[in-house]
């Protein structure tokens, strides 16, 4: 597990994305370095209970995140968390996690 999620941030204009585009949507450039989020505030939640060919598979929720200084992204949701809470975001097996964060 890593902290924080990999994005692609435009070098001209600061924008970020995940994932990665082929160009900029905003200043139309497709010069981009590698950027980590490491939290954002949960907007929706989904949750998917049924997949196709799985047996053993268990409801999971979906967040759709928007990140600080970073684009929205949709990460698997490990606990509770509803609209409005701040996720800590990270990484298992390349795919984005989210969770609340811890209250020290
Ligand atoms: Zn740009």
């Amino acid at each position: 597990m890593s902290a924080g999620v990999g994005i692609w941030r435009c070098r001209t204009c600061g924008t970020g994305y995940f994932p990665e585009r082929l160009l900029c949507s905003r200043c139309h450039t497709h010069d981009f370095v590698p950027d980590r989020v490491i939290e954002g505030v949960v907007e929706e939640i989904t949750v998917i209970r049924h997949v196709l060919g799985q047996t053993d598979w268990a409801p999971r929720r979906l967040a759709s995140v928007r990140t600080v200084n970073g684009p929205r992204i949709t990460v698997g949701l490990r606990d509770e968390s509803g609209p409005g809470t701040v996720i800590e975001l990270f990484e298992e097996g390349n795919a984005p996690f989210g969770a609340a964060k811890a209250v020290p």
